[in-house]
């Protein structure tokens, strides 16, 4: 298959072209490098079947010969990113969506949006399969993203019912694991590198609240076989198994070996209070169910936070 990764060079997405590239695929990485970087894809770069084009997916963009599949991954993903990129990140769920979805639709490619479980919001329904609609504001902070993604969503399901492009949804729950970035201000990456640094943890509220973690391979090995489907979406990929982030910041100390202290700072607006994938449709029709657990899949993600901020 020959695949375009809209957002390659970012954490999911370098991932992803590493799995499509080791499987025997061509993949051509489109990213204009805002949340994401040339280090993530450095090791690619001299493969003959992968190619990195830097372009801004909101302006209408092509690519020359077949493509097979388009996944759209582009979009800043951590809430200090979006917040930082209100509009940008609007843009990227509106017209950048649309780019893609045209070229996916030129091309007679299969077409993957990587939607989120921000659509669900702040869920009243728990653990959320994919039919619960969502609990979102639709004009708060995290609305810039919540709404791009629900935006995402429905120009991706109208290009299927409008024009019959082969298309599917994918929503993530919270991932993890190397390559994000130290500073990315996610929850994951905060804790290990205070962890490392000995610094305060920052715990967010009271620390109640929680996330399903789940480790990049994972996400990707889902990823992969949604896209290898034929199945419409949307399907949860993520892990069920759920922390408050006073357990996870508990689980950093402990396999960092730190003796950082718990510091407690204002809650966010609109903070999800809970969040959960039922992923019983991701196994019932791709056979998919992640592997990693959060304890195994912090190791790696520590040793690469050790060697990036440490450097050793
Ligand atoms: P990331 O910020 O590391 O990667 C996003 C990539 O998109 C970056 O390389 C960035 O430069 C690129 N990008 C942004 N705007 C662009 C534009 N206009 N044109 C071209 N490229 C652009 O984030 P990530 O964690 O790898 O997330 C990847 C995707 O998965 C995103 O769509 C995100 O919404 C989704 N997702 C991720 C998570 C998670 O926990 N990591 C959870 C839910 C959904
Ligand atoms: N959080 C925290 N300390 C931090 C960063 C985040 O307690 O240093 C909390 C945040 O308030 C949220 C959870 O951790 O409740 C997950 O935050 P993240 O930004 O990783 O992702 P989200 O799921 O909110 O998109």
């Amino acid at each position: 298959m020959r695949v375009v990764v809209t957002g390659g060079a970012g954490f999911v997405g370098s991932h992803m072209c590493d799995v499509l590239v080791g499987r025997g695929d061509e993949v051509v990485c489109v990213d204009n490098l805002l949340t994401g970087a040339r280090r993530n894809i450095a090791h690619l770069e001299s493969a003959d079947a992968f190619e990195f084009v830097e372009t801004d997916v909101c302006e209408p963009f092509d690519v020359a010969g077949p493509v097979d599949a388009v996944m759209h991954l582009a979009s800043p993903a951590s809430p200090r990113d979006y917040l930082e990129h209100p509009i940008a990140t609007l843009r990227v769920g509106s017209d950048g969506t649309f780019n893609s979805l045209d070229l996916a639709r030129a091309k007679g490619a299969r077409y993957l949006l990587a939607s989120t479980s921000e659509v669900y919001g702040d869920p009243d329904v728990h653990p959320q399969p994919e039919t619960y609609w969502g609990n979102v504001n639709p004009n708060g902070p995290r609305s810039v993203y919540d709404e791009a993604k629900r935006f995402a969503e429905a120009a991706t399901a109208s290009y299927r019912r409008e024009f019959d492009t082969d298309t599917t949804i994918v929503r993530y729950f919270n991932t993890y694991g190397p390559r994000m970035r130290p500073e990315d201000g996610r929850v994951v990456s905060n804790f290990i590198v205070q962890a490392i640094q000995g610094v305060p943890i920052t715990i967010y509220g009271d620390g109640s609240q929680t996330r399903s973690f789940g480790y990049v391979d994972d996400t990707v090995r889902g990823t992969i076989a949604l896209l290898d489907s034929d199945h419409p979406g949307p399907v949860n990929i993520g892990n069920p198994g759920e922390f408050t982030m006073i357990e996870l910041a508990e689980l950093v100390l402990e396999l960092t070996g730190s003796t950082s202290e718990l510091t407690y700072e204002p809650l966010p607006a609109d903070d999800p209070t809970q969040r959960r994938p039922d992923i019983a449709v991701a196994g019932r029709v791709l056979g998919w169910s992640p592997a990693v657990s959060l304890r195994e899949g912090l190791v790696p993600t520590i040793e690469y936070f050790r060697e990036r901020v440490l450097g050793g």
